[in-house]
């Protein structure tokens, strides 16, 4: 007997918006629900005194994918923000990535040549291997960036010594020796004008779209439903963790509104020292040129993860990478679920590559 629905897309996020767009376009019936009461996964903006606040973490857009790019453009236009955060250590400001404005103010140089100089010299007290994230962090930048800006940085991010940490961690650090403080190298970047919210509820335009619904409490009442389901929920949690439980770094929000028109002159200050609990403070009306009287900022805190929480960054190691191995398998026996998006395929991927991969898929799945 024909089913309801087509599709059953779990997940409002980016991956399942663009599916569940594209399906619909090409004649499918399609039914979206999620977990959250909202729609746009953890790219989802709250809008409080007209200011768009990025209530999972600051979302940049950039990529040197034009089909992406081309792709979103349908659904909102871009402003021209250009990422260029700050680092804050002890007081002192600095730009990243790290550029010659950074090496200019850490050692009060002028031209490429004395930068390049300093840091040969400071990374050759690593002569061999590099053994953990420390080592690796001075043979690529020398001990000065690596004291002041990476060390208590990383240390907070991933809740350990930078000694106790893998060398992969980082395999490459931007080091520019140009005054160039844009932090991404991708050719077209941005922040849709309206919000993100806005351009997810376009691609669900005309889509049924049911929030508030966990797949898995109700999972056969929504399977009854449909032929065939994308789901871009955490793959080990779809098993019941079956085969153990995949990790994640956590991340804790603290959002204040303060009564001034601009706290910090830029969207993003990190916190570069260690004994500074948080990592960053986002200032989201920077994000879109905002001119409001008053302003909403972010600290961002790292944390330990447990089951039940939000799932930000995978930690792809060995041993959660061969674990999740272990699913691929298990999803490749049931031939009417699709896993796709940041947790059905536990990878930290940036907003255009997941939508680049829901458009292979629909290339793979609708053609
Ligand atoms: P999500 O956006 O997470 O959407 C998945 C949805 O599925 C969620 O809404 C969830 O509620 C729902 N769901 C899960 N399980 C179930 C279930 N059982 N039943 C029903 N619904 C379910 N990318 C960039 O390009 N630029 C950035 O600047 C950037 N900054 C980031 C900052 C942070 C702190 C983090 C964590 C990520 C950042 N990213 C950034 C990455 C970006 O968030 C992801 O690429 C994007 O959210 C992935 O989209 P998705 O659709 O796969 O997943």
């Amino acid at each position: 007997m024909k089913k309801k629905f087509d599709y059953l897309v779990v997940g409002a996020g980016p991956f399942g918006a663009v599916f569940a767009h594209e399906a619909h376009k090409r004649g499918k019936s399609v039914l979206v629900i999620d977990r959250r009461n909202h729609i746009a996964g953890n790219l989802y903006c709250e809008n409080k005194d007209d200011i768009n606040i990025h209530v999972y973490g600051a979302h940049i857009f950039h990529t040197s994918l034009k089909h992406v790019w081309d792709y979103v453009n349908q659904f909102a236009e871009f402003n021209h923000y250009v990422n260029s955060p700050v680092a804050n250590y002890k007081g002192e400001m600095y730009n990243l990535p790290f550029n010659m404005n950074t090496f200019s103010k850490m050692w009060n140089i002028r031209t490429p040549k004395e930068a390049q100089d300093i840091i040969t010299k400071q990374r050759s007290a690593i002569t061999s291997e590099p053994k953990n994230l420390e080592e690796q962090a001075i043979s690529l930048v020398g001990t000065d960036i690596y004291e002041k800006l990476i060390k208590g940085y990383t240390e907070k991010q991933w809740g350990r010594k930078c000694t106790e940490l893998p060398a992969f961690i980082i395999k490459r650090l931007p080091v520019r020796y140009t005054y160039d403080n844009n932090y991404f190298n991708d050719r077209f970047q941005g922040i849709p004008m309206g919000g993100y919210t806005k351009m997810i509820e376009r691609m669900l335009e005309d889509i049924e779209v049911r929030l508030g619904v966990d797949f898995l409490k109700h999972r056969d009442e929504y399977e009854a439903l449909s032929d065939k389901i994308i789901y871009t929920g955490t793959i080990d949690e779809y098993f019941d963790y079956s085969e153990g439980v995949l990790e994640y770094r956590g991340l804790h929000f603290e959002t204040e509104r303060l009564e001034e028109e601009n706290h910090q002159g830029v969207a993003v200050v990190n916190y570069t020292e260690g004994d500074i609990p948080y990592t960053r403070i986002i200032e989201h009306k920077h994000f879109e040129f905002g001119t409001q009287p008053v302003t909403y900022v972010t600290k961002e805190y790292p944390k330990d993860w447990k089951i039940g929480e939000e799932a930000y960054y995978p930690v792809n190691d060995v041993k959660n990478l061969d674990l999740y191995a272990k699913y691929v398998k298990k999803a490749e026996t049931i031939s009417n679920v699709i896993f796709g998006g940041r947790l059905g395929e536990y990878k930290y991927y940036d907003m255009d590559k997941v939508i680049a991969s829901a458009l292979a898929l629909v290339e793979k799945e609708l053609a």
